[in-house]
């Protein structure tokens, strides 16, 4: 199977199948646009489990995902999606760039949730833009526009009641969506502890910032997410 391309934390690989991708999850971890990186044995195993347990709960409640199958603990086959070259924030708590961004003091907790998208392009750092801006671009319709908010806020409530059993916090997350071949947008990449932020009940980082903050070991923390993930039985 063909290499077809690869990013900081997946390879995707063509298959059989020219609607379907394999995608292996790395044992790399990297922050501040690649500037920090380092390898962990057990990291790419956690980060899939997760994705996949977070994708079976949510496909479970009525999202569409793009996993097909898990085919062992570091690779699983999906459907190949045409991404909206855009990444989908949401934030409940504020943390991370947007406590820089607009001075707000990490740790407050919005009155509603705050949806951001980010411009997928290196060359330009991945530039926060607005509505009009995706649009102008082309990087998605107005009403493929209105879908994405409904569906972005539809998994924030989602993983805010998966979370809320564990006793922890969904400060914020990324989410990356996409277009099946019959053109319905398609949840695809990872929700993980790579791509979201997590506090327990005594805001304790329990993701990527102990990596970026050098905080504690970041498979002993996605270890203790697992775990809890595996005790809801989903
Ligand atoms: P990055 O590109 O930011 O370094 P990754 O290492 O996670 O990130 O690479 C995975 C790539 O695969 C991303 O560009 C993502 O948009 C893309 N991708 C994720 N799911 C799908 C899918 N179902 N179909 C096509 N592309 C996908
Ligand atoms: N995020 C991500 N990939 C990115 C940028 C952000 O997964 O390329 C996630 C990040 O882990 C966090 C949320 O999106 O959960 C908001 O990130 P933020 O804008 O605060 O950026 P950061 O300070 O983490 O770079």
């Amino acid at each position: 199977m063909a290499k077809l391309y690869e990013g900081k934390s997946k390879i995707c690989f063509s298959t059989e199948n020219q609607n379907e991708l394999k995608v292996y999850f790395k044992n790399d971890v990297t922050a501040f646009n690649s500037l920090k990186k380092a390898t962990y044995a057990s990291k790419g195993l956690l980060t899939a489990k997760i994705s996949n347990l977070i994708f079976k709960y949510l496909q479970l409640n009525g999202v569409k995902t793009h996993l097909i199958k898990v085919i062992d603990d570091q690779n699983i086959l999906v459907k190949k999606l045409k991404m909206f070259q855009v990444e989908i924030i949401i934030r409940n708590i504020a943390a991370g760039s947007i406590t820089k961004r607009l001075g707000i003091k990490e740790g407050t907790r919005f009155e509603r949730p705050i949806f951001e998208l980010c411009y997928k392009n290196d060359e330009f750092g991945d530039p926060l833009i607005n509505d009009d801006h995706a649009i102008i671009l082309n990087l998605t319709t107005e009403e493929q526009l209105v879908e994405i908010k409904n569906i972005t806020l539809k998994i924030n409530s989602l993983l805010q009641n998966l979370f809320n059993k564990l006793n922890i916090k969904v400060v914020d997350f990324k989410i990356e969506l996409g277009l099946d071949e019959s053109n319905h947008i398609i949840l695809g990449d990872e929700i993980s502890p790579d791509t979201c932020r997590f506090w327990d009940e005594d805001n304790r980082k329990l993701d990527k910032d102990c990596f970026r903050e050098d905080l504690d070991d970041v498979t002993s923390i996605y270890q203790i997410i697992l775990q809890k993930l595996e005790s809801l039985n989903i």
